[in-house]
């Protein structure tokens, strides 16, 4: 009995491994709900597969850079410089070799959502789907057939920029990672339940999920 509920388990996560890549067309939105697993990529999946998510080991890579972006803060998001240095050191000390981090005080480039090759931050707007739930949501495109990222939009709420880990969270989504629901994870899906637990998430993590989602 033991053997076989293992085994189906085992074949359920399998499912999940397939679905996955599906459900995750470009654009992904990733957001942070007040309830658990009430996210996008998570709605169509059975109870059981979400009970074996709950429970994954580690952080799963969705995608992923090819090349490091660089961060434009645009001015209206209402990060302040201070919270924008802490997140971007906040992954360098995991390793992300992330070095451009720059204040864009209100350019064309804020008001088109960035351009390619960079993470882009912004005050959300009527055409965000966010919710009144919601903090912020990261919109993030990617090549179907390779997952690599091309651009990335983190939309922030007036007023909650500079909460703790926000922009952490965020820039993770932005960086490829999905949730991982481990209490006071940074990336856990409710942000009460946040906080500066890093497990799975390295540079050198990064990079083996790269090989994963290559193929290789
Ligand atoms: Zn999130």
């Amino acid at each position: 009995m033991g053997f076989i509920r293992l085994f189906w388990l085992r074949s359920r996560l399998l499912l999940l491994v397939l679905v996955l890549p599906l459900i995750l067309s470009a654009p992904h939105s990733a957001a942070e709900p007040q309830s658990l697993w009430d996210d996008a990529d998570l709605q169509n999946l059975e109870p059981e597969i979400i009970d074996v998510i709950k429970f994954r080991r580690k952080p799963i890579l969705n995608s992923y850079w090819e090349t490091i972006p660089s961060i434009r803060i645009c001015i209206d998001s209402g990060v302040s410089s201070a919270r924008a240095s802490q997140a971007m050191s906040f992954w360098q000390k995991l390793g992300y070799p992330l070095e451009n981090l720059f204040f864009d005080d209100g350019s064309v480039l804020c008001n088109v959502g960035g351009v390619r090759g960079e993470i882009t931050v912004m005050l959300v707007n009527s055409d965000v789907p966010i919710g009144n739930s919601h903090l912020a949501i990261t919109r993030t495109w990617h090549n179907n057939i390779n997952n690599t990222l091309t651009r990335a939009q983190i939309y922030v709420f007036g007023g909650l920029a500079n909460k703790p880990r926000l922009l952490e969270h965020e820039l993770g989504h932005a960086l490829g990672w999905g949730h991982y629901n481990r209490y006071l994870h940074v990336m856990n899906s409710e942000y009460r339940l946040t906080g500066m637990d890093t497990n799975g998430l390295t540079w050198g993590e990064y990079i083996s999920d790269t090989e994963r989602l290559k193929g290789l």
